[in-house]
């Protein structure tokens, strides 16, 4: 999927967060922003359900948590350290933590709720953050390229990876 965003789409991603501050979860904002998705991080439900979501798009009933690879243990992601010294302690709490995310998710998606988690070190990635959320998120509600985009390529190509106009790509 990645390989289909195009290189005019990758350098606004790109634009969008190179020297400034970039969060992971700010990045993840741009990203839905872009996309056309109107979400909560300060509302109501991001502070009453299951584990707090950081980013809730009600009308879509889809939470989306941004998570840290240490504290959350990022399968098979080189961030997913585990301290030498102490190791009982940290495996305790790490254990705690996924624990604590399953249960979560496991209320959320039986409350009707699509779940979707970032790994912090996806959004350093914009480009594979933007993947991601294409996979994950039932239709981006906007196609249109923002403006200082304006470029029929993009247009065709943004179709052809969101799929509503689902051309055959040439071939080379
Ligand atoms: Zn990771």
């Amino acid at each position: 999927m990645p390989d289909k965003i195009s290189k005019l789409h990758r350098s606004w991603l790109m634009s969008r967060v190179r020297g400034r501050d970039t969060k992971p979860e700010r990045i993840a904002r741009s990203l839905l922003h872009h996309f056309g998705y109107r979400f909560t991080v300060n509302g109501p439900k991001n502070k009453t359900l299951p584990g707090k979501p950081d980013i809730v798009l009600p009308a879509r009933k889809t939470v989306i948590f941004v998570h840290g690879c240490f504290w959350h243990r990022h399968p098979g992601c080189k961030h997913a350290t585990t301290p030498k010294s102490n190791q009982e302690y940290w495996q305790a709490k790490f254990r705690r933590n996924v624990e604590r995310d399953l249960e979560n998710e496991t209320k959320l998606v039986a409350a009707g709720w699509r779940v979707v988690t970032l790994w912090e070190c996806e959004l350093k990635d914009p480009e594979k953050a933007a993947a991601r959320l294409i996979v994950e998120l039932p239709r981006i509600p906007s196609l249109e390229p923002p403006e200082e985009l304006e470029d029929h390529q993009l247009v065709a190509e943004t179709q052809a990876v969101y799929g509503k106009k689902r051309k055959p790509r040439n071939s080379r």
